[in-house]
């Protein structure tokens, strides 16, 4: 299954250089492992890249160098770390998960590289309102489960939705499955309503 919506070229070039912010660039990231075309950019960026880094004119060389490294082929090579292959939301560190209201949670996901970000993840059930709110800050959005429509559109497993402050949205769980999306924001949060209010501050998020 292909996602629909994408990240734009801006934020995939930012994202291959590694220039986001490190919460930002989990989201995008659990965009881009679902969807190929978003890869095939990201590969082409990161290309990119590397013709570059070959223009830049050559260094001297320090006089030992070919000797250090032909001594290195005699070391005992680096350990291969298997790779992780399974769905991101199981290789999520999260944090103890909070209802802020029936078939509503939120878990904070543990991210002690990206301290000027919110990383969480919001769980909501079927038929379940969340809280109608506006954003102090960017807020990045992959879908890891489930579907949900506002405004904007249709959202489902691996759509990307990236808002500003000038959005005020109530997105509305789609199908019958528990949507759960992943969440970075450099801000906090507004929301509107007694009950919006008190949840995001329950959940510190
Ligand atoms: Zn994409």
């Amino acid at each position: 299954m292909n996602p629909r919506h994408h990240p734009t070229a801006d934020v995939l070039a930012a994202y291959s250089a590694g220039a986001l912010e490190a919460g930002f660039g989990l989201v995008v990231g659990a965009h881009v492992e679902t969807c190929s075309a978003c890869r095939a950019s990201v590969l082409t960026y990161e290309a990119a890249s590397g013709a570059a880094l070959k223009e830049l004119p050559s260094a001297d060389v320090a006089a030992d160098a070919l000797t250090r490294v032909m001594s290195r082929l005699d070391e005992a090579p680096a350990p291969v770390l298997a790779r992780d292959t399974r769905p991101l939301l199981e290789r999520l560190p999260l944090k103890p998960r909070k209802w802020i209201a029936p078939g509503v949670w939120v878990a904070a996901v543990d991210t002690p590289h990206a301290p000027n970000n919110r990383v969480y993840l919001l769980s909501v059930k079927p038929g379940m309102p969340t809280a109608r709110h506006e954003h102090s800050g960017a807020e990045f959005c992959t879908v890891l489960q489930g579907a949900y429509r506002d405004e904007l559109g249709l959202f489902s497993t691996g759509d990307f939705a990236a808002t500003d402050t000038d959005v005020n949205h109530q997105p509305v769980v789609q199908g019958d499955e528990d949507c759960i999306c992943l969440f970075a924001t450099e801000g906090r949060l507004k929301p509107k309503g007694l009950l919006g209010r008190i949840a995001f501050a329950y959940a510190d998020v």
